[in-house]
C-alpha cells in the first residue's frame, strides 16, 4: 500500500467543494485528506462513498480528556471519522512548541484510539547544509519506542522543502528514506516537501507515499497523481 496524504492548510477554507467521487485511485493507493478541524465533518460526509479515501486530522491532543482548552481529543476525532492524525508537523513544532515527549504521547494516545499517526520529522536548511540530516533524524526519533515504529507512518519532511518549491536531489531523498528504514527501523516511510506533478512518480517509487501541501488543493493535479 502507498499513501497519498493531503495536508490542507488555511487557504482551503473557500474551496471545500472537492469532487472526491471523480478521483480515480490506483489499486495499491490510499488517499488521506487532512483538513483543518472545522472542515472534518464536511470532508467526512463528502468521502462517505469513497472507499479508498480516508480522513485525518492535522494534530491531536496528548491527553484523552481533561481541561486542555484548545485541544482536540482522540475521541472527538474518531467521532468525526478520523482514522489518521498528523503529529509533529514542522509548523506545529515551530509555532506550538511541541517537544519530543509530547509528540510521542500524542502518537501513543492516537494508537490507543485506533488512529494511525503520521509522524513528521525533518532537518532545517542549516542542518542540511552542514551535512547533519542523519543526526537530526536520529535525534528526532530516538525516544520513539521500538514497538510503535511499525504501527505509524513516518513522514520525512525537510523543513526547507516545505512550501518552497525546492526539494533535495532524488538520490538524497532515497538515501534518507533508506537510512530511516534500515538504521532507524521504521517500516512505512513517506516523503513530504514540494511534491508536484513532475517529481511525484519518482518520489513514490522510492517511498511508501507522500505528504502533499500546496498541490493537494489543486484538484486537477492532485487527482491526476492519485491515479498514476
Ligand atoms: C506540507 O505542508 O507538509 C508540505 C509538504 O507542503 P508542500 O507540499 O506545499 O511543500
Amino acid at each position: 500500500m502507498k499513501y497519498i496524504i493531503a495536508n490542507w492548510k488555511m487557504n482551503i477554507v473557500d474551496n471545500i467543494n472537492q469532487k472526491f467521487q471523480l478521483i480515480k485511485i490506483g489499486s495499491d493507493r490510499e488517499i488521506i485528506i487532512c483538513p483543518p478541524y472545522t472542515l472534518l465533518n464536511d470532508v467526512n460526509n463528502s468521502i462517505k462513498n469513497c472507499d479508498k479515501i480516508s480522513l485525518g486530522s492535522q494534530d491531536i491532543s496528548h491527553k484523552a480528556s481533561g481541561a486542555y482548552t484548545g485541544m482536540i481529543s482522540p475521541k472527538m476525532l474518531t467521532n468525526c471519522g478520523c482514522k489518521y492524525s498528523i503529529i509533529g508537523h514542522s509548523e506545529s513544532r515551530l509555532y506550538l512548541k511541541y517537544d519530543e515527549e509530547t509528540l510521542i504521547q500524542k502518537a501513543k494516545i492516537a494508537l490507543e484510539y485506533g488512529i494511525m499517526p503520521i509522524y513528521c520529522i525533518g532537518e532545517s536548511l542549516n542542518e542540511y547544509k552542514n551535512n547533519n540530516t542523519k543526526n537530526i533524524l536520529r535525534d528526532q526519533t530516538k525516544l520513539i519506542p521500538d514497538d510503535i515504529k511499525s504501527k505509524i507512518l513516518l513522514a520525512y519532511e525537510p523543513i526547507w522543502a516545505i512550501g518552497s518549491g525546492i526539494t533535495p536531489k532524488m538520490e538524497q531523498i532515497s538515501d534518507s528514506i533508506s537510512f530511516i528504514k534500515n538504521e532507524l527501523k521504521f517500516h512505512n516511510v513517506l516523503y513530504g516537501g514540494s511534491v508536484v506533478k513532475s517529481n511525484f512518480s519518482d518520489i513514490m517509487s522510492m517511498s511508501d507515499g507522500v505528504l502533499i501541501g500546496s498541490m493537494s488543493i489543486n484538484f486537477d493535479d492532485f487527482s491526476y497523481c492519485c491515479n498514476l
